[in-house]
């Protein structure tokens, strides 16, 4: 497929500080979680990683698991390197994860280090790549020793297979105990990956966001379109090609009569705003401080360059974000 990236592609974009660091993330991120496996034709995943790109869009983010079936994202992004984004690996950020099941028996999944260094090493040989850019801990495992997982991802970092690591999903307590042991040991722990969306607010009550500023850490927020809940998707109906219908990870029962109603006051609010309400959903998480980065994914090009549209109005009004609190509820 003939693509050429367009040189000005750093012109659409906004970059953030990931915490102290000295890395820059852009301010919207693509994740392959969905429409990135073999049910998926190759030509939509170039057309969707090319025109983020083209936007500015440098970072991608993936995991061992992304499919279906698991890896196969993976595999599909490191023909994408190959292909179109070929001679650019200095322009990308390209991360992976480990925690979740990928292989049968006792070492598939969780945190040993036993499962995390040979994850790892199956996705860098999945994408055709020497190293990523971050490696993360995909999630807490309660039955390995933190120290034990931290000390994989710092193994990891020393053999030249990543460049910095990541934590997901840990709750704060989490997050301050494995950044004392990733300090202890000089690991280039930058940033965190949790959920987080007007519909979705647990790091606030965890206090997550507080402790990710306290500690300098950035932080890459996923799902902040609530799977497409904060769009304008299903304002009228669950449309057939929409992650709801296809009984992927968005239940219908999330679509419940009280959250369609906060839906519907919030693409109000939007509206008012000269916003879609996939743009003020980005808008909205990018207003933390602690916020580098809104991951979104997208099932077609169209949506990347609707919420690229975000970063036109990032401001908020005391008064609107008041309004929007009254619905912005999990
Ligand atoms: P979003 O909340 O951004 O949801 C994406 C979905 O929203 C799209 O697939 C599409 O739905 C819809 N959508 C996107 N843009 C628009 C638009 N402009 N207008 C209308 N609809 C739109 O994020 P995801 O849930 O996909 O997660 C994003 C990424 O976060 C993942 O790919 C992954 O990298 C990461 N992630 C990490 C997890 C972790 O444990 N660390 C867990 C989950 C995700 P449709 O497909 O129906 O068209």
């Amino acid at each position: 497929m003939d693509w050429k990236a367009k040189s000005d592609r750093y012109d659409h974009m906004l970059y953030n500080r990931c915490g102290k660091s000295g890395l820059s993330l852009p301010a919207i991120s693509l994740g392959l979680w969905h429409n990135f496996g073999d049910d998926t034709a190759h030509s939509k995943k170039v057309d969707i990683c090319t025109t983020a790109f083209d936007l500015g869009i440098n970072h991608f983010d993936l995991a061992n698991n992304y499919g279906p079936p698991p890896g196969s994202a993976e595999l599909a992004f490191g023909r994408i390197l190959k292909e179109q984004f070929a001679g650019l690996r200095d322009e990308l950020i390209i991360s992976s994860k480990a925690g979740y099941l990928m292989w049968p028996g006792p070492y598939g999944e969780w945190g040993s280090r036993k499962y995390v260094i040979a994850s790892c090493d199956q996705s860098l040989k999945r994408m055709g790549v020497d190293y990523v850019d971050i490696f993360y801990s995909h999630r807490f495992d309660p039955n390995t020793p933190l120290e034990e997982t931290m000390m994989a991802l710092d193994q990891i970092v020393r053999s030249g297979k990543a460049l910095y690591v990541g934590i997901s999903s840990y709750n704060s307590q989490r997050t301050k105990e494995a950044y004392d042991i990733l300090k202890s040991l000089e690991t280039p722990f930058i940033i965190h990956q949790p959920s987080y969306s007007m519909l979705n607010r647990w790091v606030e009550s965890d206090g997550l966001l507080d402790t990710l500023d306290n500690l300098g850490l950035g932080s890459i927020v996923f799902s902040p379109l609530a799977q497409g809940m904060l769009t304008n998707k299903y304002l009228n109906k669950v449309p057939a090609d929409s992650r709801a219908s296809q009984d992927k990870s968005l239940s219908k029962e999330f679509l419940s009569e009280d959250n369609l109603k906060n839906i519907w006051a919030l693409n109000e609010i939007a509206s008012s705003r000269g916003q879609t309400l996939a743009q003020m959903a980005i808008s909205w998480v990018l207003k933390n401080k602690s916020v580098t980065s809104a991951l979104i994914g997208a099932s077609r090009p169209e949506q990347v360059i609707d919420c690229v549209g975000a970063l036109k109005n990032l401001e908020f009004s005391e008064q609107e974000l008041h309004q929007i609190d009254q619905y912005a509820k999990d």
